[in-house]
């Protein structure tokens, strides 16, 4: 398993996500990151989500 707290790249975001891999948090992330921040997930973003993820 996978997680991410979204705060690590939005301050002040207190969303977390847990998925079963990689693929899978990156895809809850990616609709979080439209629906409630208005980004359009790019490369920059995945790459920072990425490097951010941790083993749970
Ligand atoms: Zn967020």
């Amino acid at each position: 398993m996978k997680t991410f707290r979204c705060g690590d790249v939005v301050p002040g975001c207190l969303r977390e996500f847990v998925g079963r891999d990689r693929e899978d948090v990156l895809a809850q992330v990616g609709e979080h990151a439209r629906r409630d921040h208005g980004l359009q997930p790019d490369e920059d973003l995945v790459r920072a989500v990425e490097e951010r993820l941790r083993d749970a």
